[in-house]
């Protein structure tokens, strides 16, 4: 698993990206719509290649919604990876989510 990636080191750098790249680039900049962008997405999916990962050319600021479509789209063509900074999937159906209910205990 790669999820120790996006530990505090993380935090510290994704907020300063943001704050260098408040404005989404992703579908609403070529809208020409001004989002404040919340997520910093990897262009290239790292999978675990800290090159990659810290690359910050690599790097987008995107809004949540536009963040959400990348991943669908990602989805569709193989396997997602995306969750909330509290570590919840972004994806409604996702298992993690599902199996919270009907669980007698
Ligand atoms: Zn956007």
């Amino acid at each position: 698993m790669a999820s120790t990636l996006y530990g505090y080191k993380w935090k510290k750098a994704r907020a300063k990206f943001l704050k260098e790249h408040p404005v989404c680039e992703g579908v609403c900049k070529e809208d020409g719509r001004v989002a404040a962008a919340s997520v910093v997405d990897h262009v290239i999916p790292h999978r675990g290649d800290l090159e990659l990962f810290w690359d910050r050319s690599n790097w987008q600021a995107l809004c949540k919604s536009c963040h959400d479509r990348h991943k669908q789209r990602l989805e569709k063509s193989g396997t997602v990876t995306g969750c909330t900074e509290s570590g919840v999937p972004l994806d409604p159906n996702h298992h993690w989510v599902k199996s919270k209910r009907g669980k007698g205990g």
